[in-house]
């Protein structure tokens, strides 16, 4: 597309969405939602996050402290809301869509460096509030709406200069095209039987006194709020009544977007930013929805990995279930399980009960004999079995060992001197010794293999997912692992890279290097994970008829 006919298209405008109060109040699910409700009302939107951490990105991050890294299509390590904006959009966002204080003062300090300052301070305002605005406006004229989600809570010091550069940015574009909506809290106390607007009030009165107005207050709470507290919210806040909106709790994160239209919360952004009102169609949602919360049958999952005591590291994969739940009519019981209390004695105790694994991805060493015991048991005893990234990588390693007898066979990652090194890292990446340089990150091309499982799964050969890895399973050991009833299931389009595995004794073993969690959207799913459920419910059935 000529870039000056796609530049001119729109009169793109803005919809900043700040949090008061506390965090973790579902900001980014808030976000995702506007963008479906405009979306589905056929606008072209698209939602950004600015992160004021330091980090450059959350790639080198403990899933502990952030959470799961989200990677994109185009290889940007970036903050797990953007999963949520992809899950309810469904469509791949990118780099641009994740900016980080750390990226924002990298580039201002590196142009300091290049002497492109010509002389002046480099000071907060204008340069790093400068380079906040260009980068809020990367979207200029390809969307009709941009929402940007300003992380972490009004008030912090860290998130100042992002206040500062939006404040700037809605003044310049001027009223009726930009917009600010702050999520904030209404706490319910018990002892006075009583929601409370007071932290709201502080929450806006602190985002006012950084020039900041709200157009719009979304108030997270346990219950309705009533007529009462919603006018006292407007009276206080400087709002119209119906701009003060509800988020009460709900079963689903996916009801989220029909409770906010129920309040119309489109439609009151779409008149403050002047745009007429289309139709909306949620009969798709509504239906997916339903099927979340009223399912027909139920099957229990267990997840194995080591960082299970924060269920944010694992966030795609739980949502993924979510979908792939909902598209086979099934309720997914899912028991996260510690690998480093697994062994080969006890896993009886802990897998016999459940109708498929997942083996999750994961880095170092630590929990990784209590995932090769895990998908011994599981292999042996056919039950459903789904390793991703690092779970596939342990496959090989169990495979080796205690199929093909490859005494102590292990991935590099964990022993450098193992003997059969069945995964490793590839000859060119050993050259490199800057290990960030070295990870295999974003999507790539794969090849599936006709009459297996997994191209059951995709329905066909070409298929794209996300990476996020530095070692690859060794082919040197592939006619081994054939020879022994791996089937190699998917590879790269030069067949250098193995990216799917399966069994050929075993109703469904399947292990994939790359992470097909990243691009499960609601509604539509990914195709693994509804293969895999499949697969579960049937173990189930089966099981059940056994023992009538
Ligand atoms: N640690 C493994 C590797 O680097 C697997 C990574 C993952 O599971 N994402 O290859």
């Amino acid at each position: 597309m000529n870039s000056k006919i796609r530049k001119t298209r729109f009169k793109t405008k803005y919809i900043f969405i700040f949090g008061g109060v506390v965090s973790s109040l579902g900001k980014g699910i808030a976000a995702a939602s506007l963008g479906l409700l405009l979306k589905q009302r056929n606008h072209k939107v698209t939602i950004m996050k600015l992160d004021p951490y330091i980090n450059v990105d959350p790639g080198t991050m403990n899933p502990y402290q952030h959470g799961e890294v989200y990677v994109t299509d185009d290889g940007a390590e970036t903050d797990l809301d953007l999963g949520h904006y992809e899950r309810f959009l469904a469509y791949s966002l990118g780099k641009e869509n994740n900016t980080t204080a750390g990226q924002v003062y990298y580039t201002v300090i590196t142009k300091e460096r290049e002497g492109q300052f010509l002389g002046k301070t480099v000071q907060v305002i204008p340069h790093i509030t400068d380079e906040i605005k260009r980068r809020i406006s990367v979207f200029d004229g390809s969307y009709e709406f941009v929402i940007v989600e300003i992380g972490g809570t009004v008030g912090d010091i860290e998130s100042l200069p992002f206040l500062e550069a939006t404040r700037q940015f809605a003044i310049e574009r001027g009223p009726k095209n930009a917009i600010n909506i702050i999520l904030t809290y209404v706490p319910y106390i018990k002892s006075a039987g009583e929601l409370k607007t007071k932290p709201t009030q502080h929450s806006v009165k602190s985002l006012m006194e950084h020039g900041i107005v709200p157009d719009i207050i979304i108030c997270r709470s346990e219950t309705k709020l009533s007529k009462e507290v919603k006018s006292k919210i407007a009276l206080f806040c400087n709002v119209d009544e119906e701009s003060v909106i509800d988020l009460y709790d709900v079963e689903t994160i996916y009801e989220v977007p029909l409770i906010l239209s129920k309040s119309n919360l489109d439609q009151i952004v779409l008149k403050k930013l002047n745009i007429p009102i289309n139709t909306l169609n949620l009969d798709e949602w509504k239906a997916f929805v339903k099927r979340i919360k009223q399912p027909l049958y139920k099957v229990k999952i267990g997840l194995v990995g080591k960082y299970v005591k924060y269920r944010d590291s694992y966030k795609s994969i739980l949502e993924a279930f979510i979908h792939a739940g909902s598209i086979n009519n099934t309720a997914i019981e899912l028991e996260l399980i510690d690998s480093e209390e697994l062994n080969d004695s006890n896993c009886e105790k802990f897998l016999s009960n459940l109708d498929g694994i997942l083996v999750g991805p994961g880095f170092g060493k630590r929990g990784i004999e209590g995932k090769i015991s895990a998908i011994k048991y599981v292999r042996e005893n056919k039950i459903p079995f789904f390793g991703i990234c690092l779970g596939m990588q342990c496959a090989i390693i169990e495979f080796s060992r205690n199929v093909c007898g490859l005494e102590n066979a292990d991935s590099t990652e964990f022993n450098k001197k193992t003997k059969y090194n069945v995964i490793d890292l590839m000859e060119e990446q050993k050259k490199i010794s800057n290990k960030g340089g070295t990870m295999r990150l974003g999507q790539y091309p794969c090849v599936v293999k006709k009459g297996t499982l997994s191209y059951e799964a995709y329905g066909q050969e070409l298929i794209f997912e996300r990476h996020r890895h530095r070692y690859e399973v060794n082919t040197k050991f592939q006619d081994i692992f054939e020879k022994n009833g791996m089937i190699m299931s998917g590879l790269s389009p030069d067949g250098k890279l193995i990216e799917m595995i399966e069994l050929k004794d075993h109703p469904w073993f399947i292990g994939v290097q790359f992470h097909p969690e990243l691009k499960s959207r609601a509604v539509t799913g990914a195709p693994l994970f509804i293969g895999f459920i499949k697969a579960a419910l049937n173990y189930r059935k089966n099981k059940s008829q056994n023992m009538e």
